[in-house]
């Protein structure tokens, strides 16, 4: 495991030397979103798109900012984000008569609106999701995409006749999730967070944790079961097939730029990141190696190949910059690109190219004419190896530990009788927070390493971010 102090170095310089983002903004916590750092986030979204498109969800907009009246009819809700809101107090000179809200999340946005759109059983389910900026006030130390006061925040919200229909929209929220982080190269864990964790106003919380490579967890996402929660003050009421109203059962999903943070993380080495193909804006980066007399020719052959690339759906991009190729080689392999081609006129005459992977080093030689199909080959396989070496080297780090002096590095899977009291003591003796109960657990009975009590309940604990 890295020492933290020095992976937080390592991430600071390494996210500004990819060019993923600007920290220099005047405003501390929020940053600019450069170029390559932002196509990779719009990929990651797009995938988000696909996935909620998919399954009957609507893209929906919603304002901005939320009136002070709105946001204070739950009461859980505010309690848990009222120090982290951002007030707009005045348009101009003038006092605003109803304080206005940068939304820190959206339900307070959206819920005024679900009430009239919700009318009888035949408007239901609602299904919606918007990829939107939310504001908050983080006083601890801010971080690229981990810790940041501006975020870049999915967020889906749904309403159900009643709690197992939401119960239904839950357990699909699961399944999208783990297409995503297959496709992300991003090993994760659920849990049931404990009930003193979960969201402001929210019945229960399903927490999406990945492993950074200091053995601390982050938080990447996570659902919300509300039940009526918000329905009830909000007044979201339809009409059932008796004639009677009755409150909607609600859901949300919320995800954010930390998935970009977390994959930054998990997939480096010393030389830089290495990020998975269906992220990286440029998969494949072209170097010509040239001399003075065979540039035309070796320019000609990388033109040639990068349209036959470009045209295939691969996202290509050649290094015609007057650099040697050792340092080309070496920003790339920084950026993480997960595939280089060199050219020179010693591969153009046997009419082969040379292709260098950025996760293994492997070089190989690959025939021009199916270059194309060679090079989604390689592309596939970066994918496998680095989806099955980041969820290996989680699976290695989850430690079933009896006695709570064993703790380790990672996640720690103990027993647990599910008592408040007993968690916070786990948390005090160890000084690790409780994660919650691993949602996909095979059942099994053991004592809590508390008070001894028989329990089937297992609990996963971690130093967190
Ligand atoms: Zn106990």
């Amino acid at each position: 495991m890295r020492d933290p102090e020095e992976f937080n170095d390592w991430y600071v310089e390494i996210v500004e030397k990819a060019g993923l983002a600007d920290k220099r903004y005047p405003i501390k916590g929020m940053n600019v979103w450069t170029g390559y750092g932002w196509k990779a986030m719009r990929l990651i979204d797009s995938f988000i798109r696909e996935e909620f498109d998919g399954t009957q969800h609507q893209e929906v907009c919603f304002p901005l900012l939320i009136p002070e009246t709105e946001f204070k009819k739950e009461e859980e809700h505010i309690k848990g984000f009222g120090s982290e809101v951002y007030w707009v107090t005045h348009a101009g000179e003038n006092e605003l008569d109803v304080r206005l809200l940068l939304r820190p999340t959206s339900e307070t946005a959206m819920y005024p609106i679900f009430s009239l759109w919700v009318r009888s059983h035949a408007d239901l389910p609602l299904k919606t999701y918007q990829i939107v900026n939310v504001f908050r006030y983080e006083t601890k130390q801010t971080r690229a995409f981990i810790r940041m006061r501006e975020i870049h925040f999915f967020e889906s919200h749904t309403c159900h006749a009643d709690f197992e229909d939401a119960e239904k929209q839950i357990s699909e929220n699961l399944e999208i999730m783990e297409r995503l982080a297959k496709r992300l190269c991003l090993p994760y864990v659920m849990c049931k967070r404990p009930d003193w964790d979960k969201f402001a106003g929210a019945f229960y919380t399903i927490g999406f944790d990945s492993l950074m490579p200091t053995g601390r967890t982050l938080q990447m996402g996570s659902i919300h079961q509300y039940k009526e929660n918000f329905s009830r003050p909000y007044e979201i009421k339809y009409e059932d097939e008796n004639g009677e109203h009755q409150y909607v059962h609600q859901t949300t999903f919320g995800m954010s730029e930390r998935i970009l943070g977390a994959l930054v993380s998990i997939h480096a080495d010393e030389k830089g990141i290495i990020l998975p193909p269906d992220i990286a804006p440029i998969q494949v980066i072209i170097v010509p190696i040239y001399s003075k007399e065979d540039k035309d020719t070796v320019n000609l052959c990388c033109d040639d190949l990068d349209s036959k690339f470009k045209e295939a759906g691969i996202r290509t991009h050649i290094d015609d910059r007057d650099l040697r190729p050792g340092n080309k080689f070496y920003d790339w392999e920084l950026k993480g690109v997960p595939l280089r081609i060199e050219i020179g006129s010693r591969d153009i005459e046997k009419d082969m190219i040379t292709a260098a992977r950025r996760d293994t080093s492997e070089r190989s030689q690959l025939k021009n004419n199916v270059a194309v199909d060679e090079v989604r080959k390689l592309l596939d396989n970066i994918h496998k190896d680095l989806h099955q070496k980041v969820n290996e080297e989680m699976g290695k780090n989850i430690h079933a530990i009896d006695k709570l002096s064993e703790v380790k590095d990672g996640i720690n899977s103990i027993f647990w009788c599910g008592d408040e009291e007993c968690g916070h003591q786990i948390e005090d003796t160890t000084g690790m927070a409780l994660l919650g109960e691993p949602v996909d657990k095979n059942p099994s009975e053991d004592n809590c390493v508390v008070c001894g009590k028989s329990t089937d309940k297992i609990i996963y604990i971690a130093r967190t971010y």
